[in-house]
């Protein structure tokens, strides 16, 4: 899979996606990082300026559309002298206005070979470029951070592991939080005790089908206290049996 990032901060997006497991997975071409500079692709050769005032007055400089323009053509030209597909790739323009990212969103857009981000600075980006360029608005969260490149990494991290072979053992996001809209059980590693606090004997039962009853009844009960939105959708995806129910109602009670 490629992604493919507009910036004007490539420094910052490149040295922070070529560590650990992704920079392995760059290594062996799983992925591929093509972070690319706005400001290269500026008319203005004297000054090399991207940005300027927004009409109408307001705090603030604003990404002017003809770099992020002409930068998103010479990208988009170089996806398809690899592909003989027609179709346009998809832009997402990071932006606290857009649709908050979450695990679902991650999985559709892990099935494009090729992603453009387009990571926005100052008070943003020209509305007429983004009209005429983005295919999706993708925020991270409901707060303002100062430029696109973290949504962007954020984003490219959660695609990335769920491209075949960038994990060591692909299953692993199977059992992950969210996955089925569940939060994950609790893990534990050696030694049998510390501090006093014991690994639950199911775990070391070798009861296969025990330690998934018991992961799943955990992952359970532990959406429902953290993350009740999750829980509400899971249970509307797997109504409880007759008698599991009255000890569902009876545990929600309490
Ligand atoms: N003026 C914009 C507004 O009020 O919507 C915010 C601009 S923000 C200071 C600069 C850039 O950071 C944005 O263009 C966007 O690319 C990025 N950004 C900031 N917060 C974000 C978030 N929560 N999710 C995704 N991108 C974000």
């Amino acid at each position: 899979m490629n992604f493919h990032i507009m910036t004007l901060f490539p420094e910052m997006v490149t040295q922070g996606l070529e560590t650990s497991i992704l920079g392995r997975a760059t290594e062996k071409k799983l992925i591929t990082v093509d972070s690319v500079n706005i400001r290269d692709y500026t008319a203005d050769l004297r000054h090399r300026k991207v940005d300027d005032y927004t009409y109408g007055g307001g705090a603030g400089m604003l990404m002017q559309a003809q770099p992020v323009y002409d930068c998103w053509k010479a990208v988009e030209a170089r996806i398809h002298e690899k592909t003989t597909s027609p179709e346009k790739t998809r832009v997402i323009y990071v932006t606290p206005q857009g649709q908050v990212f979450n695990q679902h969103m991650a999985e559709n857009f892990s099935k494009e070979e090729d992603l453009i981000f387009l990571c926005g600075h100052y008070e943003g980006v020209d509305e007429r470029v983004l009209e005429e360029i983005v295919t999706d608005y993708v925020s991270i969260g409901d707060y303002v951070l100062t430029g696109g490149e973290l949504p962007a990494m954020v984003m490219i991290d959660a695609i990335s592991r769920l491209v075949p072979g960038v994990l060591n053992n692909d299953a692993s996001a199977e059992t992950e939080s969210f996955h089925e809209d569940l939060l994950e059980y609790p893990q534990y590693s050696r030694p049998e005790e510390w501090m006093g606090r014991k690994v639950p004997d199911v775990l070391l039962s070798g009861d296969h089908a025990k330690v998934d009853a018991w992961r799943l009844e955990q992952s359970v009960e532990r959406t429902r206290l953290r993350r009740p939105d999750l829980y509400e959708k899971w249970l509307a995806a797997h109504p409880p049996k007759p008698e599991k129910r009255k000890r569902r109602r009876k545990k929600e009670s309490e």
